[in-house]
């Protein structure tokens, strides 16, 4: 541990689209926030390729592409950028702490958490097997896809994510097969129609993966059962990816922040105040309903203002700032 305790005003925990737009808003108002990126900076939309339904950009723009930006209009304003990750909080005083890498120790007046969500895994041993090895299992089409051009694929889910990572993998690889494990997608239904319409995209309903196959480094199939007729059959591939939803990045808040069963942080409606006063949230760490960049950009801004408002309401000599709401 290290003997200097930095204090900050405000201390913004994750770099997706919540966490730079709350720097933006806090930076504007003079709060000096400090950002810390996490494990993923940038956060989910680093692995999103195409943004087609953030407004302001006609054309699209890829995910990384778009995070670059945006930590740059943060940065802009004087946010102070830091790579770097929480793994400790400690919310049971007026003084909210927090340590980084388990060594330095930061106290700060306000925190807006923004941690995000992780990809889920279905966790059977084989998965986890090859995906430790890097041999041929990834949850994200994005970032590994591109492995795979000219090879057969599978891919378990059947919401948006799956969908979207489908067809991306559709324009690289030979074949994609998609393992749907009810008679229907959870998807909106212009996903699942792009789905449905490409002609090199397989998709099994009721069928769940049973293992994963390879050679003991590298993926070469998957074994799937059908639910209803109990048939099993042996798909050959060489990638298998996994698009079956998200779990909130909340473990280390659990011992002070109130949380859904899921791990959602519950914040109080209307607002994006926590049960510990001065504790925000922002993004997909408290959204398990919409959950998309625009909606964490939105709860970003609503977060700074409400920190904004409460330093202001502790501390007379700290001025709500009147450019934030213009
Ligand atoms: P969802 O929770 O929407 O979907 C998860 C899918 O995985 C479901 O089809 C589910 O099946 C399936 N699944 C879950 N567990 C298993 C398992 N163990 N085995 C097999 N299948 C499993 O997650 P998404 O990540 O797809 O989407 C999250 C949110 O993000 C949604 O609100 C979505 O609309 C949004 N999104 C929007 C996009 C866009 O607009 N461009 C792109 C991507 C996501 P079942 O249906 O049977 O439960």
């Amino acid at each position: 541990m290290s003997d200097t305790i930095e204090k900050v005003k405000c201390l913004i925990i994750g770099s997706g689209p919540a966490g730079y737009t709350a720097a933006i808003y806090a930076a504007r108002a003079n709060m000096s926030p400090v950002l810390y990126q996490g494990a993923q900076p940038g956060g989910q939309l680093t692995t999103t390729n195409d943004v087609e339904n953030f407004p302001g950009y006609p054309d699209g723009i890829t995910g990384p592409e778009m995070m670059m930006e945006l930590q740059k209009q943060a940065e802009r304003f004087g946010t102070d950028v830091r790579g770097g990750w929480i793994t400790k909080v400690d919310f049971s005083g007026d003084v909210h702490k927090v340590w980084v890498n388990d060594e330095k120790e930061i106290h700060a007046d306000t925190i807006i958490i923004s941690t995000g969500a992780s990809a889920k895994y279905l966790g059977l041993e084989s998965e986890q097997k090859y995906l430790k090895l890097g041999g041929g299992v990834s949850a994200c089409a994005v970032c590994d896809g591109f492995f795979y051009r000219n090879q057969e694929v599978v891919i378990v889910g059947a919401g948006d994510s799956a969908c979207e990572e489908a067809h991306y993998l559709s324009k690289l690889c030979k074949k994609v097969t998609m393992l749907v494990r009810r008679d229907a997608f959870r998807a909106s239904k212009i996903m699942e129609a792009r789905v449905r319409n490409t002609e090199n995209i397989e998709i099994l309903l009721n069928t769940e993966t049973d293992e994963v196959l390879g050679d003991g480094q590298v993926v070469t199939g998957v074994r799937a059962k059908n639910n209803k007729t109990g048939e099993v059959i042996d798909i050959p591939a060489t990638g298998f990816f996994v698009a079956i939803g998200h779990k909130p990045n909340t473990d280390i808040f659990k011992d002070y922040l109130t949380l859904d069963e899921t791990g959602y942080i519950i914040n109080e409606p209307g607002t994006t105040r926590t049960n510990v006063e001065g504790v925000f949230v922002s993004g997909d760490a408290a959204d398990h309903v919409y959950r998309q960049a625009i909606t964490a950009a939105g709860t970003g801004c609503m977060a700074a203002l409400d920190a904004e408002r409460y330093l202001a309401a502790k501390d007379s000599t700290f001025e709500v700032s009147t450019s934030t709401y213009n």
